[in-house]
């Protein structure tokens, strides 16, 4: 082996304060480990989702003494990471920096260009290359990895993506701190374990970084596979599990197939969430039932406008009839569930939004999200910026400034400008907030609450750092679940 100590950091910077607290499980890191763990390969991990500093980090490496660092690196914040990056090396110069993910992905080599610290690069999945990188293999036939030679830069061919899923080990999370991870709401008061069924996805939508991160092919696990995945934790006590795939349900017959199978096993009180957003045409009715009766409860729905016009310019390939009847269908059957709306897309104006805004408060569902539209490099959206449109930012600016829950739009067209964009995206907050609130006033009242009462109690809990907490702490989930029943307001 060339290198035998390996620390795997992720550097998705979140600071010591409240919501550090939020921090999930990353799967991707998980897979990654698991490899190395399978090939006895020593690791130890630092997920800076936690609230390390990059000198905790600096002190674990002379303690550790690792002979490869490992990154997992997103595009948001990637000049944060550079330059936690640069101190490492500073440092220690002898280590030497591995970087895989989706910036290394979508920049390739000119992430090692811009940070000449970062000795290699891993495109797309990254399970083979680390392990050849590790055993020595010669450089030159590791498939996706960017290197360098003689203060050149050397971009192999991309790998083709794992065919099959079952031949990478789940991660079992050994060295992960997973008591260190977040609670969230639930009736099991138990700790998520992200599950990864299926990589890739066949639609086209043009804001969408997953085809060319994952594939547009649709690639699955087997549903054996799987539940022995749910199997093992299941033994040590967990039963909350939170599917992360781009589109769970693409194959209704996988799905019935799952279900039927955690039915069989016999386990009980399993939880799931679908909070990455499912497609609303790939569910129906008994599909849902089906899915309830398996423990699935909250899931998420992209449904990015109202409009059928500005759904055809998104690519979404489906209507606002199909995602509504699957919203009604989903509130029905009693699922907590997330609408995700995106504001800012081709063609849209300030009308269509405020359209869009009044949709979202139709059907009783836990939380609705307006989310900035964030052009990232490599979509079609963002070409269809530079041809149609102005930035606001420059794409360097905004990749490491502005996120998409931010009210501040980073391009603008002649329909719909900046300033609107802005108010737009605070309108639609706004509105459902309004209206959630004023559902919990009628809610508490006809409960018997007195107005003022009622009136404060409904303003404070409308709050979304409220609704946070009250999902975090275990005794306010205690009073919620008994104060907002099923297919109420949650
Ligand atoms: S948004 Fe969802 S359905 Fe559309 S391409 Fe991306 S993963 Fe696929």
């Amino acid at each position: 082996m060339k290198y035998k100590k390996v620390i795997l950091a992720n550097f998705v910077a979140h600071e010591k304060n409240f919501w550090s607290r939020r921090a999930v499980l990353r799967s991707g890191l998980g897979y990654i480990a698991q490899s190395l763990y399978n090939n006895g390969i020593e690791y130890i991990v630092m997920d800076f989702a936690l609230g390390y500093s990059i000198n905790e980090l600096l002190k674990k490496i002379k303690l550790f003494q690792p002979d490869l660092l490992a990154i997992s690196m997103f595009t948001y914040k990637y000049a944060e990471a550079y330059e936690k990056i640069k101190k490492v090396k500073k440092e220690f110069k002898e280590l030497k920096i591995v970087c895989g993910g989706p910036h290394i992905t979508t920049y390739g080599e000119s992430a090692l260009t811009e940070c000449s610290e970062i000795d290699y690069g891993i495109k797309f999945e990254g399970e083979n290359a680390i392990l050849d990188l590790c055993s020595g293999k010669d450089l030159r036939k590791i498939p996706g990895l960017i290197y360098r030679e003689n203060s050149k830069i050397i971009n192999n061919p991309n790998p083709t993506f794992i065919e099959n899923l079952d031949s990478i080990p789940f991660p079992e999370y050994h060295n992960f701190e997973l008591e260190n991870y977040p609670i969230r709401n639930s009736s099991v008061n138990e700790r998520i374990i992200p599950l990864v069924t299926s990589r890739g996805c066949p639609y086209n939508c043009i804001y969408c970084t997953v085809k060319s991160i994952m594939g547009k092919k649709f690639r699955t696990r087997s549903v054996e596979n799987v539940i022995s995945e749910i199997e093992y934790w299941y033994n040590k006590g967990y039963r909350k599990f939170s599917i992360v795939d781009d589109n769970f349900t693409l194959i209704r017959s996988r799905v019935l197939e799952f279900c039927q199978k955690i039915k069989d096993k016999g386990f009980e009180n399993l939880y799931f969430l679908l909070q990455n957003g499912i497609r609303a045409d790939k569910i129906d009715y008994e599909l849902l039932v089906k899915m309830y009766d398996t423990g699935f409860r909250e899931i998420g729905v992209g449904v990015e406008s109202s409009q059928n016009q500005i759904l055809k310019m998104l690519n979404k390939n489906e209507n606002i009839e199909t995602i509504e009847k699957a919203i009604k269908n989903l509130c029905e059957i009693g699922f907590a569930v997330d609408l995700y709306f995106i504001v800012g897309s081709p063609g849209e104006t300030f009308e269509d939004v405020l359209s869009t805004a009044e949709f979202s408060c139709k059907y009783p569902v836990n939380y609705v999200f307006f989310f900035n539209l964030i052009p990232y490099p490599k979509t079609t959206l963002f070409d269809w910026v530079r041809e149609n449109g102005k930035f606001i930012y420059e794409p360097e600016y905004y990749l490491n400034k502005i996120n998409s829950s931010m009210n501040k739009p980073v391009f603008e067209t002649p329909e719909f400008s900046a300033k609107e964009r802005k108010k737009a995206l605070i309108t639609a907050k706004k509105t459902f907030k309004d209206f959630k609130r004023k559902s919990y006033f009628n809610k508490l009242k006809s409960r018997g609450a007195p107005k003022i009462i009622a009136y404060l109690i409904s303003k404070i809990y409308s709050l979304y750092f409220v609704q946070i907490l009250v999902n975090d702490i275990q005794i306010f989930r205690y009073i919620k679940e008994r104060l907002w029943q099923k297919n109420s307001f949650r």
